[in-house]
Protein backbone atom coordinates (compact mmCIF):
# COMPACT_ATOMS: atom_id res chain seq x y z
CA UNK A 1 0.00 0.00 0.00
CA UNK A 2 1.00 3.68 -0.97
CA UNK A 3 -0.11 6.83 1.34
CA UNK A 4 0.66 10.10 2.00
CA UNK A 5 0.48 12.08 5.65
CA UNK A 6 -0.30 15.81 5.35
CA UNK A 7 1.64 17.26 8.27
CA UNK A 8 4.83 16.32 9.93
CA UNK A 9 3.98 17.50 13.41
CA UNK A 10 3.87 15.34 16.54
CA UNK A 11 1.02 13.16 15.04
CA UNK A 12 1.66 13.00 11.51
CA UNK A 13 5.41 12.04 11.83
CA UNK A 14 4.41 9.55 14.00
CA UNK A 15 1.42 8.15 11.87
CA UNK A 16 3.83 8.28 8.39
CA UNK A 17 6.73 6.62 10.62
CA UNK A 18 4.71 3.69 12.43
CA UNK A 19 2.96 3.09 8.89
CA UNK A 20 6.21 3.11 7.15
CA UNK A 21 7.81 0.56 10.02
CA UNK A 22 5.05 -1.87 9.13
CA UNK A 23 5.82 -2.12 5.75
CA UNK A 24 3.40 0.08 3.50
CA UNK A 25 5.36 2.74 1.51
CA UNK A 26 4.71 6.76 2.92
CA UNK A 27 5.47 10.06 1.97
CA UNK A 28 5.23 12.66 4.73
CA UNK A 29 4.51 16.40 3.29
CA UNK A 30 5.05 19.31 4.40
CA UNK A 31 4.33 22.93 4.17
CA UNK A 32 7.19 24.05 5.78
CA UNK A 33 10.17 23.66 3.71
CA UNK A 34 13.31 24.09 6.60
CA UNK A 35 11.02 21.03 8.24
CA UNK A 36 11.38 18.61 5.30
CA UNK A 37 15.01 19.35 4.07
CA UNK A 38 16.20 18.24 8.43
CA UNK A 39 13.83 15.41 7.90
CA UNK A 40 15.25 14.70 4.78
CA UNK A 41 18.75 14.53 6.78
CA UNK A 42 17.58 13.06 9.92
CA UNK A 43 16.88 16.26 11.66
CA UNK A 44 13.53 15.68 13.56
CA UNK A 45 11.28 19.12 14.27
CA UNK A 46 10.11 17.58 17.64
CA UNK A 47 11.72 15.02 20.51
CA UNK A 48 9.79 11.90 20.92
CA UNK A 49 11.61 8.81 22.65
CA UNK A 50 12.67 6.58 19.75
CA UNK A 51 11.33 7.99 16.93
CA UNK A 52 14.31 9.43 15.45
CA UNK A 53 15.60 6.32 15.14
CA UNK A 54 13.07 4.80 13.42
CA UNK A 55 12.86 7.79 10.88
CA UNK A 56 16.41 7.37 9.99
CA UNK A 57 15.87 3.35 9.82
CA UNK A 58 12.57 3.46 7.65
CA UNK A 59 14.09 6.15 5.30
CA UNK A 60 17.25 4.27 4.54
CA UNK A 61 14.59 1.27 3.92
CA UNK A 62 12.87 4.02 1.25
CA UNK A 63 9.52 3.22 2.60
CA UNK A 64 9.47 6.40 4.43
CA UNK A 65 10.14 9.37 2.35
CA UNK A 66 9.51 13.54 3.42
CA UNK A 67 8.49 16.34 0.29
CA UNK A 68 6.82 19.90 -0.06
CA UNK A 69 4.90 18.43 -2.72
CA UNK A 70 1.12 17.14 -1.88
CA UNK A 71 0.40 17.06 -5.45
CA UNK A 72 3.29 14.82 -6.34
CA UNK A 73 3.14 12.68 -3.18
CA UNK A 74 -0.74 11.99 -4.02
CA UNK A 75 -0.61 9.90 -6.73
CA UNK A 76 -0.54 6.91 -6.63
CA UNK A 77 -1.44 6.76 -2.80
CA UNK A 78 -4.60 5.00 -1.96
CA UNK A 79 -4.66 6.91 1.23
CA UNK A 80 -3.86 10.55 2.09
CA UNK A 81 -4.33 11.53 6.22
CA UNK A 82 -4.80 15.02 6.87
CA UNK A 83 -2.70 15.62 10.21
CA UNK A 84 -2.19 19.30 10.49
CA UNK A 85 -3.09 21.53 13.38
CA UNK A 86 -5.86 22.91 14.29
CA UNK A 87 -5.70 25.56 16.63
CA UNK A 88 -8.29 27.28 18.84
CA UNK A 89 -9.52 30.10 16.40
CA UNK A 90 -10.53 33.45 18.67
CA UNK A 91 -13.95 32.13 20.39
CA UNK A 92 -12.79 28.89 21.08
CA UNK A 93 -14.16 26.88 18.03
CA UNK A 94 -11.54 24.27 16.29
CA UNK A 95 -9.80 26.55 13.55
CA UNK A 96 -10.27 24.20 10.03
CA UNK A 97 -8.02 26.81 7.74
CA UNK A 98 -5.14 24.26 7.80
CA UNK A 99 -7.30 21.02 6.96
CA UNK A 100 -9.67 22.51 4.23
CA UNK A 101 -6.53 24.29 2.96
CA UNK A 102 -5.13 20.72 2.63
CA UNK A 103 -8.75 19.26 1.75
CA UNK A 104 -8.18 21.64 -1.72
CA UNK A 105 -5.16 20.53 -2.79
CA UNK A 106 -5.82 17.21 -2.76
CA UNK A 107 -9.01 17.76 -4.60
CA UNK A 108 -6.80 20.21 -7.09
CA UNK A 109 -4.43 16.89 -7.31
CA UNK A 110 -5.59 13.86 -6.97
CA UNK A 111 -5.68 11.62 -10.32
CA UNK A 112 -7.25 8.16 -8.42
CA UNK A 113 -9.48 6.73 -5.99
CA UNK A 114 -8.91 8.33 -2.50
CA UNK A 115 -9.58 7.62 0.91
CA UNK A 116 -9.20 10.89 2.38
CA UNK A 117 -8.82 10.62 6.35
CA UNK A 118 -8.86 13.61 9.17
CA UNK A 119 -6.68 12.15 11.44
CA UNK A 120 -6.66 15.81 13.19
CA UNK A 121 -8.96 16.48 15.77
CA UNK A 122 -11.73 17.97 14.37
CA UNK A 123 -15.47 18.78 15.30
CA UNK A 124 -18.25 16.76 14.20
CA UNK A 125 -19.20 18.08 10.70
CA UNK A 126 -15.66 18.68 9.34
CA UNK A 127 -15.46 15.15 7.16
CA UNK A 128 -18.49 16.83 5.64
CA UNK A 129 -16.55 20.03 4.62
CA UNK A 130 -13.55 17.71 3.45
CA UNK A 131 -16.03 16.13 1.26
CA UNK A 132 -17.28 19.53 -0.01
CA UNK A 133 -14.28 21.04 -0.42
CA UNK A 134 -12.46 18.40 -2.45
CA UNK A 135 -15.90 17.73 -4.65
CA UNK A 136 -15.87 21.68 -5.19
CA UNK A 137 -12.31 21.73 -6.82
CA UNK A 138 -12.28 18.22 -8.86
CA UNK A 139 -15.77 20.07 -10.60
CA UNK A 140 -13.62 23.00 -10.77
CA UNK A 141 -11.37 21.05 -13.38
CA UNK A 142 -13.56 18.91 -14.58
CA UNK A 143 -12.60 15.76 -13.35
CA UNK A 144 -14.95 12.96 -12.26
CA UNK A 145 -12.94 11.12 -10.17
CA UNK A 146 -14.64 8.96 -7.08
CA UNK A 147 -13.25 9.57 -3.31
CA UNK A 148 -14.02 8.88 -0.16
CA UNK A 149 -13.79 10.66 3.11
CA UNK A 150 -13.24 9.42 6.49
CA UNK A 151 -12.90 10.06 10.18
CA UNK A 152 -9.72 8.18 12.04
CA UNK A 153 -8.54 10.41 15.49
CA UNK A 154 -5.33 9.99 17.01
CA UNK A 155 -5.16 8.92 20.49
CA UNK A 156 -1.46 9.10 21.12
CA UNK A 157 -0.17 10.71 24.22
CA UNK A 158 3.05 12.81 23.49
CA UNK A 159 5.86 10.82 25.22
CA UNK A 160 4.79 7.82 24.32
CA UNK A 161 3.56 7.75 20.85
CA UNK A 162 5.69 5.27 19.32
CA UNK A 163 3.93 2.83 21.71
CA UNK A 164 0.46 4.56 21.31
CA UNK A 165 0.36 3.91 17.69
CA UNK A 166 1.99 0.53 17.42
CA UNK A 167 0.24 -1.26 20.48
CA UNK A 168 -3.08 0.99 20.65
CA UNK A 169 -5.71 0.45 22.83
CA UNK A 170 -8.57 0.54 19.88
CA UNK A 171 -8.07 2.48 16.72
CA UNK A 172 -11.46 4.34 15.59
CA UNK A 173 -12.21 4.70 12.17
CA UNK A 174 -15.34 6.53 11.03
CA UNK A 175 -16.82 5.81 7.35
CA UNK A 176 -19.74 5.70 5.06
CA UNK A 177 -18.46 3.72 2.29
CA UNK A 178 -17.68 -0.20 2.38
CA UNK A 179 -14.92 0.92 -0.42
CA UNK A 180 -13.21 3.10 1.96
CA UNK A 181 -14.17 0.24 5.53
CA UNK A 182 -12.02 -2.11 3.38
CA UNK A 183 -9.11 0.11 2.70
CA UNK A 184 -8.68 0.90 6.13
CA UNK A 185 -9.28 -2.49 7.60
CA UNK A 186 -6.53 -3.65 5.40
CA UNK A 187 -3.73 -0.48 6.20
CA UNK A 188 -4.55 -0.90 10.35
CA UNK A 189 -4.74 -4.75 10.26
CA UNK A 190 -0.73 -4.89 11.28
CA UNK A 191 -1.70 -3.20 14.11
CA UNK A 192 -4.13 -5.83 15.49
CA UNK A 193 -2.07 -8.61 16.41
CA UNK A 194 -2.17 -8.41 20.20
CA UNK A 195 -6.19 -8.18 20.06
CA UNK A 196 -6.79 -4.18 20.69
CA UNK A 197 -10.20 -3.37 18.60
CA UNK A 198 -10.85 -1.62 15.23
CA UNK A 199 -13.76 -0.31 15.95
CA UNK A 200 -15.47 1.08 12.96
CA UNK A 201 -18.32 3.32 13.03
CA UNK A 202 -19.94 6.50 11.32
CA UNK A 203 -18.29 9.64 10.67
CA UNK A 204 -19.86 12.27 12.79
CA UNK A 205 -19.90 9.45 16.00
CA UNK A 206 -15.61 8.88 15.05
CA UNK A 207 -15.56 12.41 15.30
CA UNK A 208 -17.01 13.34 18.67
CA UNK A 209 -15.20 10.16 19.73
CA UNK A 210 -12.13 12.29 20.17
CA UNK A 211 -13.40 15.33 21.95
CA UNK A 212 -15.37 13.05 24.47
CA UNK A 213 -11.91 11.18 25.54
CA UNK A 214 -10.04 14.22 26.19
CA UNK A 215 -12.65 15.71 27.90
CA UNK A 216 -13.50 12.95 29.92
CA UNK A 217 -9.50 13.06 30.34
CA UNK A 218 -9.59 17.03 31.39
CA UNK A 219 -12.67 16.26 33.79
CA UNK A 220 -10.71 13.76 35.69
CA UNK A 221 -7.95 15.87 36.23
CA UNK A 222 -9.77 18.68 36.89
CA UNK A 223 -11.98 16.54 39.51
CA UNK A 224 -8.73 15.61 41.43
CA UNK A 225 -7.39 18.96 41.64
CA UNK A 226 -10.31 19.84 43.12
CA UNK A 227 -10.91 17.41 45.82
CA UNK A 228 -6.95 17.83 46.04
CA UNK A 229 -7.83 21.59 47.40
CA UNK A 230 -10.59 20.36 49.67
CA UNK A 231 -8.37 17.91 50.82
CA UNK A 232 -5.57 20.44 52.12
CA UNK A 233 -8.58 22.80 53.11
CA UNK A 234 -9.76 19.88 55.03
CA UNK A 235 -6.43 18.18 56.81
CA UNK A 236 -6.72 15.04 54.59
CA UNK A 237 -4.20 13.95 51.82
CA UNK A 238 -5.02 13.59 48.58
CA UNK A 239 -2.32 10.47 48.19
CA UNK A 240 -4.58 8.38 50.48
CA UNK A 241 -7.74 8.94 49.16
CA UNK A 242 -6.62 8.85 45.37
CA UNK A 243 -5.23 5.25 46.40
CA UNK A 244 -8.89 4.85 48.45
CA UNK A 245 -10.68 5.40 45.20
CA UNK A 246 -8.61 4.00 42.52
CA UNK A 247 -8.80 0.85 43.98
CA UNK A 248 -12.42 0.91 42.47
CA UNK A 249 -12.16 -0.60 39.45
CA UNK A 250 -15.13 1.68 38.48
CA UNK A 251 -12.85 4.36 38.91
CA UNK A 252 -9.65 3.22 38.31
CA UNK A 253 -6.19 4.11 39.66
CA UNK A 254 -5.13 6.54 35.98
CA UNK A 255 -5.14 9.95 35.73
CA UNK A 256 -6.71 10.57 38.75
CA UNK A 257 -3.17 12.71 39.75
CA UNK A 258 -3.39 16.03 41.10
CA UNK A 259 -1.14 18.16 40.13
CA UNK A 260 -0.92 22.14 38.36
CA UNK A 261 -3.27 21.91 35.79
CA UNK A 262 -3.36 20.10 32.46
CA UNK A 263 -1.75 21.65 29.60
CA UNK A 264 -0.63 20.99 26.18
CA UNK A 265 -1.58 21.63 22.67
CA UNK A 266 -4.73 19.14 23.14
CA UNK A 267 -7.04 19.05 26.37
CA UNK A 268 -7.28 23.22 26.43
CA UNK A 269 -7.91 23.57 23.01
CA UNK A 270 -10.56 20.13 22.54
CA UNK A 271 -12.21 21.46 25.98
CA UNK A 272 -12.74 24.80 24.61
CA UNK A 273 -13.70 23.59 20.94
CA UNK A 274 -16.44 21.35 22.56
CA UNK A 275 -18.06 23.72 24.78
CA UNK A 276 -18.23 25.83 21.60
CA UNK A 277 -19.64 23.18 19.50
CA UNK A 278 -22.37 22.61 22.32
CA UNK A 279 -22.99 26.24 22.33
CA UNK A 280 -23.07 26.75 18.50
CA UNK A 281 -25.98 24.04 18.61
CA UNK A 282 -28.14 25.37 21.25
CA UNK A 283 -26.20 23.30 24.37
CA UNK A 284 -24.75 23.90 27.22
CA UNK A 285 -21.63 22.33 28.31
CA UNK A 286 -21.76 22.79 32.28
CA UNK A 287 -19.61 19.92 33.69
CA UNK A 288 -16.75 20.97 30.91
CA UNK A 289 -17.32 24.67 31.87
CA UNK A 290 -16.00 24.14 35.74
CA UNK A 291 -13.56 21.60 34.09
CA UNK A 292 -11.99 24.72 32.79
CA UNK A 293 -12.65 26.88 35.57
CA UNK A 294 -10.84 24.73 37.57
CA UNK A 295 -8.00 24.14 35.19
CA UNK A 296 -7.46 27.62 35.19
CA UNK A 297 -7.52 28.00 38.78
CA UNK A 298 -5.08 25.41 39.29
CA UNK A 299 -2.16 26.58 36.91
CA UNK A 300 -1.82 29.25 39.92
CA UNK A 301 -1.82 27.04 43.08
CA UNK A 302 2.05 26.85 43.07
CA UNK A 303 2.51 30.15 42.86
CA UNK A 304 -0.17 31.19 45.54
CA UNK A 305 1.92 28.44 47.85
CA UNK A 306 5.01 30.33 47.08
CA UNK A 307 3.61 33.84 47.60
CA UNK A 308 1.80 32.75 51.03
CA UNK A 309 5.37 31.17 51.97
CA UNK A 310 7.42 34.56 51.30
CA UNK A 311 4.77 36.50 52.59
CA UNK A 312 3.78 38.08 49.17
CA UNK A 313 7.54 39.47 48.78
CA UNK A 314 9.44 37.78 45.86
CA UNK A 315 11.48 40.74 44.68
CA UNK A 316 14.95 39.65 44.40
CA UNK A 317 14.54 35.56 46.05
CA UNK A 318 15.59 33.03 42.94
CA UNK A 319 13.77 30.03 42.15
CA UNK A 320 14.86 26.73 40.69
CA UNK A 321 12.62 25.53 38.18
CA UNK A 322 12.56 21.42 37.57
CA UNK A 323 10.44 20.77 34.29
CA UNK A 324 9.24 23.34 31.48
CA UNK A 325 7.46 20.99 28.78
CA UNK A 326 3.44 20.71 29.76
CA UNK A 327 4.67 16.71 30.82
CA UNK A 328 7.45 14.51 31.08
CA UNK A 329 9.22 13.38 28.07
CA UNK A 330 8.28 15.75 25.43
CA UNK A 331 9.60 19.43 24.33
CA UNK A 332 6.26 20.64 23.44
CA UNK A 333 5.30 23.90 26.07
CA UNK A 334 2.10 24.84 24.41
CA UNK A 335 0.07 25.89 27.09
CA UNK A 336 2.49 24.69 29.35
CA UNK A 337 1.52 25.11 33.31
CA UNK A 338 5.24 26.61 34.21
CA UNK A 339 4.66 29.42 31.65
CA UNK A 340 1.56 30.74 33.73
CA UNK A 341 3.94 30.22 36.90
CA UNK A 342 7.25 31.84 35.55
CA UNK A 343 5.37 34.74 34.48
CA UNK A 344 3.94 35.34 37.56
CA UNK A 345 7.06 34.96 39.33
CA UNK A 346 8.78 37.36 37.32
CA UNK A 347 5.96 39.80 37.34
CA UNK A 348 6.61 40.24 40.99
CA UNK A 349 10.41 40.84 40.38
CA UNK A 350 11.70 36.86 41.28
CA UNK A 351 14.82 35.52 39.31
CA UNK A 352 13.74 32.22 37.81
CA UNK A 353 16.19 29.44 37.14
CA UNK A 354 14.86 26.45 35.26
CA UNK A 355 16.35 23.13 33.78
CA UNK A 356 14.11 21.18 31.14
CA UNK A 357 16.04 17.54 30.11
CA UNK A 358 14.42 18.19 26.41
CA UNK A 359 12.16 21.55 26.26
CA UNK A 360 14.92 24.55 26.87
CA UNK A 361 15.08 25.32 23.30
CA UNK A 362 10.59 25.51 23.11
CA UNK A 363 10.25 27.41 26.42
CA UNK A 364 12.99 29.64 25.13
CA UNK A 365 10.42 31.15 22.34
CA UNK A 366 8.48 32.21 25.24
CA UNK A 367 10.31 33.09 27.84
CA UNK A 368 13.91 33.94 25.69
CA UNK A 369 16.39 34.97 28.28
CA UNK A 370 14.13 36.41 30.82
CA UNK A 371 15.23 33.84 32.84
CA UNK A 372 18.27 31.86 33.29
CA UNK A 373 18.21 28.13 32.09
CA UNK A 374 20.73 25.84 34.16
CA UNK A 375 23.20 23.05 32.85
CA UNK A 376 21.63 20.55 34.55
CA UNK A 377 18.83 20.22 37.58
CA UNK A 378 21.40 20.84 39.94
CA UNK A 379 22.89 23.78 38.99
CA UNK A 380 19.44 25.47 38.81
CA UNK A 381 19.59 24.80 42.79
CA UNK A 382 22.73 27.09 43.54
CA UNK A 383 21.53 29.51 46.18
CA UNK A 384 17.60 28.86 45.39
CA UNK A 385 15.43 30.44 47.41
CA UNK A 386 13.04 27.40 46.42
CA UNK A 387 12.99 24.48 44.27
CA UNK A 388 9.78 24.41 42.39
CA UNK A 389 9.15 21.04 40.84
CA UNK A 390 6.71 21.69 37.86
CA UNK A 391 6.90 18.56 35.30
CA UNK A 392 7.88 14.96 36.46
CA UNK A 393 10.29 14.01 34.84
CA UNK A 394 11.88 10.46 35.78
CA UNK A 395 15.39 12.13 36.69
CA UNK A 396 13.59 14.29 39.16
CA UNK A 397 12.19 11.66 41.23
CA UNK A 398 14.72 10.83 43.01
CA UNK A 399 17.49 13.40 43.06
CA UNK A 400 20.31 13.63 46.14
CA UNK A 401 19.23 15.52 48.45
CA UNK A 402 22.19 15.69 50.49
CA UNK A 403 23.74 17.61 47.36
CA UNK A 404 20.19 19.37 47.00
CA UNK A 405 20.31 20.34 50.34
CA UNK A 406 24.04 21.94 50.34
CA UNK A 407 23.38 23.67 46.74
CA UNK A 408 19.93 25.94 48.07
CA UNK A 409 20.16 28.74 49.72
CA UNK A 410 16.94 27.37 51.66
CA UNK A 411 15.82 24.07 51.80
CA UNK A 412 12.25 24.37 50.21
CA UNK A 413 10.61 22.97 47.71
CA UNK A 414 7.13 23.45 46.07
CA UNK A 415 6.36 19.79 44.40
CA UNK A 416 3.53 20.74 41.84
CA UNK A 417 3.19 17.12 41.08
CA UNK A 418 3.44 15.05 44.56
CA UNK A 419 6.03 13.07 43.44
CA UNK A 420 8.34 13.72 46.83
CA UNK A 421 6.99 11.99 49.87
CA UNK A 422 6.32 14.66 52.57
CA UNK A 423 7.37 12.92 55.80
CA UNK A 424 10.42 11.87 54.05
CA UNK A 425 11.10 15.49 52.67
CA UNK A 426 10.45 16.93 55.88
CA UNK A 427 13.03 13.86 57.98
CA UNK A 428 15.80 15.43 55.58
CA UNK A 429 15.14 18.93 57.00
CA UNK A 430 12.81 20.13 54.25
CA UNK A 431 10.13 22.57 54.28
CA UNK A 432 7.90 20.89 51.43
CA UNK A 433 4.75 22.05 49.81
CA UNK A 434 2.74 19.27 47.73
CA UNK A 435 -0.97 19.53 46.07
CA UNK A 436 -3.23 18.80 48.33
CA UNK A 437 -1.27 17.33 50.56
CA UNK A 438 -1.00 17.13 54.31
CA UNK A 439 2.03 19.09 55.86
CA UNK A 440 3.29 16.74 58.79
CA UNK A 441 4.54 20.10 60.68
P1 LIG B 1 1.80 20.25 14.96
O1 LIG B 1 1.55 21.71 15.07
O2 LIG B 1 2.90 19.62 15.73
O3 LIG B 1 2.02 19.85 13.42
C1 LIG B 1 1.23 20.31 12.38
C2 LIG B 1 2.07 20.32 11.11
O4 LIG B 1 1.22 20.59 9.99
C3 LIG B 1 3.15 21.39 11.10
O5 LIG B 1 4.40 20.79 10.83
C4 LIG B 1 2.72 22.33 9.97
O6 LIG B 1 3.82 22.91 9.29
C5 LIG B 1 1.95 21.38 9.07
N1 LIG B 1 1.03 22.04 8.13
C6 LIG B 1 0.16 23.06 8.35
N2 LIG B 1 -0.50 23.37 7.22
C7 LIG B 1 -0.07 22.51 6.26
C8 LIG B 1 -0.38 22.32 4.88
N3 LIG B 1 -1.30 23.09 4.27
N4 LIG B 1 0.27 21.37 4.21
C9 LIG B 1 1.19 20.60 4.82
N5 LIG B 1 1.53 20.72 6.12
C10 LIG B 1 0.92 21.67 6.84
O7 LIG B 1 0.41 19.56 15.34
P2 LIG B 1 0.16 18.15 16.08
O8 LIG B 1 0.45 18.30 17.54
O9 LIG B 1 0.81 17.06 15.30
O10 LIG B 1 -1.42 18.03 15.93
C11 LIG B 1 -2.04 17.79 14.67
C12 LIG B 1 -3.49 17.45 14.92
O11 LIG B 1 -3.58 16.22 15.66
C13 LIG B 1 -4.26 18.48 15.74
O12 LIG B 1 -5.59 18.52 15.28
C14 LIG B 1 -4.22 17.90 17.14
O13 LIG B 1 -5.31 18.32 17.93
C15 LIG B 1 -4.32 16.43 16.87
N6 LIG B 1 -3.75 15.57 17.91
C16 LIG B 1 -2.58 15.92 18.52
C17 LIG B 1 -2.02 15.08 19.48
C18 LIG B 1 -0.74 15.45 20.18
O14 LIG B 1 -0.43 14.79 21.17
N7 LIG B 1 0.01 16.44 19.71
C19 LIG B 1 -2.66 13.87 19.81
C20 LIG B 1 -3.83 13.53 19.14
C21 LIG B 1 -4.36 14.39 18.19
Amino acid sequence: MRIAVVGTGYVGLVTGTCFAEVGIDVTCIDIDSKKIDNLKQGILPIYEPGLEEMVTRNAQKERLSFSTSLAESVQGCQVAFIAVGTPPGEDGSADLKYVLAVAREIGRSMTDYLVVVTKSTVPVGTAAKVRQAIAEELEARGADIAFDVASNPEFLKEGAAIDDFLKPDRIVVGVDSDRAEQVMAKLYKPFLMNGHPLIFMDIPSAEMTKYAANAMLATKISFMNDIANLCEIMGADVNMVRRGIGSDVRIGNKFIYPGIGYGGSCFPKDVKALIKTASENGYSMEVLKSVETVNERQKSVLFNKVDNYFSGDLTGKTFAVWGLSFKPKTDDMREAPSLVIIEKLLERGARVKAYDPVAMKEAKHSLGDRIEYGKDEYETLIDADALLLVTEWPEFRSPNFAVVSKLMKEKVVFDGRNIYDCKEMEEKGFTYFGIGVKQAK
